[in-house]
């Protein structure tokens, strides 16, 4: 069995390179030029390709020949979407056409059927007026991932109907010690683990009542697995089906770090507020219990516990 991982080095590629390398498959990977690798890559084979260059993308399909692909890489932060909407366009939209136009062509050219499992995303439904969402919520993006994102999704789904063996997990948050700070979850870690450790003072942070349904990583990643090896492709929402304001995870992780008065430490500033921020994400992840088997493990406390535990034990990488 082999495996191509478009954006390896980040947070999921890590995990999931582990956990199919675990399994004895072969893990390829898809990385940037220069980029320097996380050490947990070690034992995968490394690429390195532009995503960017259709050309080189499609080759690089064909050369790995892969039985699965998993695809990962793109631009992943919503903040950061509002910076630079065209990057997202381009790197969650236009990537996931290429690679799905590359697999057709490879399957009409030598019959070969390579399985893609896409990384989709809750904030295809930022603007659902019930929760939690499940796999046949409409698509409401409400910021440019989420566009890009929903665009993914849907042409995906045309795929399949064309006979591609093409899924979709609509991934809802997940996180772990190797989230970068740019997610609150490790900006509140990683914080109030400098605090606790006399090297910060105060933890600045935009709207403070948004509610999330934050999962551990590592589980979702697993989740894309079973996702892509059952027999029919389809869409499934992984989630935990519970939702908690960012201040909830700003108590929990200041209070594991041994500051039980967080208020005093927080300041509120517009400039981390969003333009347009989803109010209330929580997945509904009953099909892929049901279909998959999948149902996650961790639970906010033991998420928040793990995560500031790593951050008050030192820094950690993507
Ligand atoms: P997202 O759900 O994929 O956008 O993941 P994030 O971790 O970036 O954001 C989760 C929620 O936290 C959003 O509703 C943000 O508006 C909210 N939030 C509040 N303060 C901050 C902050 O300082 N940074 C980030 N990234 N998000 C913040």
């Amino acid at each position: 069995m082999t495996a191509l991982i478009t954006g390896i080095t980040g947070q999921d590629g890590g995990y999931l390179a582990e956990q199919l390398r675990a399994e004895g498959t072969a893990v390829h990977g898809l990385v940037r030029r220069g980029e320097d690798p996380p050490t947990h890559l070690a034992g995968c084979t490394l690429h390195e390709v532009d995503v960017l260059d259709g050309a080189a993308l499609t080759h690089a399909v064909r050369d790995v020949a892969p039985d699965e692909v998993y695809n990962l890489v793109g631009l992943t932060s919503v903040a950061q979407s509002w910076q630079d909407p065209v990057l997202a366009a381009e790197l969650n939209g236009v990537v996931v056409a290429r690679l799905l136009d590359a697999l057709w062509s490879l399957q009409e050219d030598t019959g070969r059927r390579v399985r893609l499992v896409q990384a989709s995303s809750a904030e295809i439904f930022a603007g659902a007026t019930s929760a939690p969402q499940d796999e046949g919520t409409p698509l409401s993006p409400h910021s440019p991932y989420g566009a890009s994102k929903a665009f993914a999704h849907s042409l995906v789904q045309v795929f399949r109907g064309r006979g591609l063996h093409a899924v979709n997990a609509i991934l809802y948050n997940h996180e772990s010690p190797r989230r970068p700070a740019t997610f609150v979850t490790r900006k509140i870690t990683s914080t109030a683990a400098a605090i606790a450790a006399g090297t910060a003072t105060e933890l600045v942070l935009g709207n403070l009542d948004a509610r999330r349904d934050w999962g551990w990583a590592p589980e979702y990643v697993d989740a894309m697995v079973r996702a892509v090896r059952h027999d029919e492709p389809d869409d499934y929402v992984v989630a935990t089906g519970t939702a908690h304001t960012v201040a909830e995870f700003v108590e929990a992780a200041f209070l594991r770090a041994g500051l039980p008065d967080w208020e005093r430490y927080v300041r509120v500033d517009p400039e981390f507020v969003r333009p347009v921020d989803a109010v209330e994400l929580a997945g509904d992840a009953s099909k892929a219990r049901d279909v998959l088997g999948w149902q996650p493990q961790v639970d906010f406390t033991e998420l928040v516990g793990r995560m500031v535990d790593a951050d008050l034990a030192g820094p950690h990488r993507c």
